[in-house]
């Protein structure tokens, strides 16, 4: 047991440190947000939220197009199509 005392060296804890982690933040959305392993290329099909939510089609017909996050409702994402 080493009896190394770390006064004065602690980094300050905060309750709610879990929340640092969290970097959910705004980004271009390539995977389900849901199960986290549908992958949402920009021409192929999905489910938005007016808040950038993305779900995969599954996910959001399993959720009632209900957004989980904000309870917004869930629409299809418009398809960035190259042009024709
Ligand atoms: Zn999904
Ligand atoms: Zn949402």
């Amino acid at each position: 047991m080493p009896g190394v005392p770390r006064m004065g060296r602690d980094r300050p804890r905060h309750p709610d440190t879990r929340k640092g982690e969290d970097d959910m933040a705004l980004e271009m959305r390539d995977r389900c947000e849901r199960c986290e392993t549908a992958a949402l290329p920009a021409d192929g099909p999905a489910r938005i939220c007016s808040y950038e939510c993305t779900f995969c089609v599954p996910c959001g017909e399993a959720m009632r197009d209900v957004c989980p996050n904000c309870g917004g409702e869930l629409v299809a994402r418009p398809r960035r199509a190259a042009a024709s």
